[in-house]
């Protein structure tokens, strides 16, 4: 049973520090694209980056976004929370 959108999280099954990077920038860019890459195949992407971006989450990748990609969308008006929220 699905009790929330986490419980359809394609990283579930991932190693968690692939999606915390030491950096955005050098040598990490690689692991920033892997982790980049499972968020890409995730049915639930939205319902991360909303949660995120909601949240202010300040680090890691979260629905295929960088902190930086993260801090240029709070710019703009945040989606709607899903209505499982
Ligand atoms: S979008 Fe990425 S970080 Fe978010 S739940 Fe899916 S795989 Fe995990």
């Amino acid at each position: 049973m699905i009790e929330h959108w986490t419980d359809l999280a394609a990283c579930r099954s991932a190693d968690p520090e692939l999606f915390f990077p030491v950096s955005t920038a050098g040598p990490a860019l690689d692991q920033v694209a892997e982790a980049k890459q499972v968020c890409a195949s995730c049915p639930v992407a939205s319902d991360c980056l909303a949660w995120a971006l909601r949240a202010g989450e300040s680090a890691g990748i979260w629905g295929g976004t960088t902190p930086d990609e993260r801090r240029y969308l709070r710019l703009k008006p945040l989606p709607a929370a899903p209505a499982w929220h």
